[in-house]
Order: structure tokens, then sequence, then C-alpha cells
């Protein structure tokens, strides 16, 4: 045996002992297999206590199992925190508590009772306490789509300081309503409101994992993922997509606690800019989905098969030249001279025109397109007819 493999060897054996220890401490951890697919994100770090001494090793193996400990309960806490569905409440410490959902589709998040329970509220009602001016839209049938931001103060205003555990912080909301949505028959009109929160999970190390979480339910009591197997496109996804991937792009040395544990004024704008961001996007879809409902949404949704020029642009399209128009949803290809193509991701052609230089610069920057992941081109490219 080589030097190479001897020292690979002994790392693979290295490495299986401390597999196993993880396994082991993550199985006797409350909560433990909400780890599974986070492992690969964790990271150990610890002193090397390398001496000759029986004591040096027991006391090198005893500092590499407190270090796994201690890196495993931080992440149980940052996961168990991010409840999709649910929101935190500082009363019993828990994201899985009676108090910790709303009670109808209707119903958003409005603040912490001053124990640090989460407080709820008719959607309408909290638009007319805020003196939205368009509140009476929202009986209009369909109902109008409104949208209220909220910041961290506002909503944690009431709470005493001794219920906050640091451990779910809220950063601030949007709250939507109403979204039509299909209904089972006995339902009745299904509306539902929306709360999502910009949340922060804190380890003790001051670096903050910042995330969405989506509060709401379907409009019979249901979670609201059971609005996945009926709605093909829930009218909120592109939209809320958008928010999270902005709030996970936050830079590293922004989204951290400073040295007394609060939030960086720089942070907590991005944040509320965030927000609004989201507010106009979920404003924009709805309008946009009217107007393809009254005009386009037949072809939209059918397409064509697409043209031979069409397919050859589709076909040597790469991550630069391949984006998504965030109000339709559709795929645009950029073909030589200006030649613009929308594709439905099953690969069916939408529509053909020309855009000057300008036009497209223009639509990149005001964000109408954004880059697409290669998910979308592979999808794509999978999904044209063969020529
Ligand atoms: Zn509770």
């Amino acid at each position: 045996m080589g030097e190479r493999d001897r020292i690979e060897a002994l790392g693979e054996t290295a490495g299986e002992a401390i597999e196993r220890m993880v396994r082991e401490l993550m199985a006797r951890k409350p909560g433990g297999h909400l780890l599974e697919s986070s492992l690969r994100d964790l990271e150990l770090r610890v002193p090397l206590l390398l001496r000759d001494s029986q004591d040096g090793k027991r006391e090198f193996a005893r500092r590499i199992a407190e270090t796994v400990d201690r890196l495993l309960d931080d992440a149980v806490q940052q996961v168990a925190a991010f409840r999709p569905g649910r929101t935190y409440c500082h009363r019993c410490a828990s994201a899985v508590c009676e108090h910790s959902q709303p009670a109808s589709g209707r119903e958003v998040f409005c603040g912490y009772a001053p124990t640090g329970t989460p407080r709820w509220i008719d959607f309408a009602q909290y638009c007319l306490d805020r003196r939205h001016p368009e509140v009476d839209r929202l009986y209009a049938t369909p109902p109008a789509l409104l949208t209220l931001v909220q910041t961290r103060t506002e909503l944690g205003g009431e709470m005493l300081n001794a219920f906050r555990d640091g451990t779910y912080e809220l950063m601030g909301q949007v709250t939507a309503g109403f979204f039509a949505v299909q209904t089972r028959a006995e339902e009745g009109r299904g509306v539902v409101a929306l709360t999502a929160q910009a949340a922060a999970a804190g380890s003790r190390r001051g670096r903050l994992r910042l995330g969405l979480n989506l509060l709401g339910r379907a409009p019979g009591g249901e979670p609201l993922d059971a609005l996945w197997d009926r709605e093909v496109d829930l009218p909120w996804r592109r939209a809320v997509r958008w928010a999270q991937h902005a709030l996970e792009s936050l830079p590293p040395k922004l989204a951290r606690r400073d040295r007394r544990g609060g939030f960086p004024p720089a942070l907590e704008a991005r944040i509320d800019g965030i927000l609004r961001g989201l507010g106009r996007r979920l404003e924009q879809g709805r309008r946009a989905r009217s107007r393809r409902t009254n005009h386009a949404e037949g072809r939209h949704a059918s397409g064509q098969r697409p043209t031979r020029k069409a397919v050859d642009d589709a076909r040597g399209a790469t991550l630069d030249t391949c984006m998504v128009d965030d109000r339709s949803g559709a795929l645009v290809v950029l073909g030589d001279r200006g030649r613009t193509h929308f594709f439905t991701t099953d690969g069916r052609l939408v529509s053909s025109v020309r855009y000057s230089k300008d036009s497209i610069a223009r639509k990149v920057k005001a964000e109408l397109w954004r880059p697409a992941s290669s998910g979308d081109l592979e999808q794509l490219l999978a999904n044209l007819p063969e020529s």
C-alpha cells in the first residue's frame, strides 16, 4: 500500500467514525430526523488536541462529541423554528402548538400578545383597522387583492422581552388577500388570505438563517399544502419564490446580529425592501392573471408547435440567452438580431417577436425577465420536438 493510499484509508476510517457518532447523537435527539437533508451544510471544527497520554486522547474524544452535539442542537433549533405553514409561539416556545396557525383561510397574523402568543385576525377586518384605502374592493366579485407590509417593530411591539427567546425572530411580513382559489363543491366561494413572514433563525455565533415562511389555510381549513393538489399554478408561487431567493441571497456579512444581539439597520432596510417587492409582485401577478384570463389565456395555455427557427434558437440557448418572464412564467429565448421566443416549459411556443436591444435591456433591468435556472433550460430542451 502506497503512502497516499494509506493516508486516504486513515481519512476514511476517521470519517466513518465521525459519521457513526453523528448518527447516534441524532437518533437520541428529539427532532433529529429533521436534519437528514441539511447534514451536508454542517461544518465540524475541532482543535487538534493530540497528545500521547491517555488523558489527551480522552480529552480529544470528549471535545469532538461535545462539538457535534452542540452543532446538532443548533441545527435542530433552526429547522424546528421554520415549520412551513406555522409561525413561532414564544409562549409555548414551539411552532406546533394550537396558537401557531390561523383558525381559518381568511385569517392573517397581526402580531404577538404581551405574553408571546401569536394573534390572528380576519384579513378584511385587518384592512379596516389599518385604514387600507381600498378595503371595500375586498367585497367585490372576484375580490380585489390587497397587501399590507409590516415591519418587525410594528409586529412585536407589545411582546414583553421576557418572552423573546431569540429562536425565531420575525423580521417583518406581508399579508395579502383575498386570493380566489378553486374549492371543492361543498366549500362554496373559496378565498384565502396569506401571511408571508420574513424570519431569522439565529445560531449562538450571531449568524442568521433568513427565510420566508408562508402562513395560511385552505378555504376548508386544511393545511395550505392541500391546495397544491387542486391548483396547477398557485397565484402567489412565483412572487414567494422570488422573495425567498432574495432573502437567502443577502450577503452573509449583513445577515448577522450585531454585538449587542440586535439587528443592523441596513439588514432591516433590505428586508423591508424585499417585503415591499413581494407585495408589489403579488398585486401585479393578480393583475396579469386577470388580463390573461380575459384575453389570451387559451392561447397561452395551449401554445403551438414551435417553428423551425424557434426550435433552432432554443437548441442553441444558454443560461445567458434564456430567461423567465416573471409575469407569465414563460421561458424567453433570445435568438439573433432581437428574435425573441416565448415557450411554455413543456416546449410549446407561445409567441415569437422581435425586440430592439434597448427594449430587451429594459425588461431585464425592470426585472420583468429574470435569469432562468439550468433546470428550466434543461426542461425546455428535453421537451422540444424532434426536428
Ligand atoms: Zn402556543
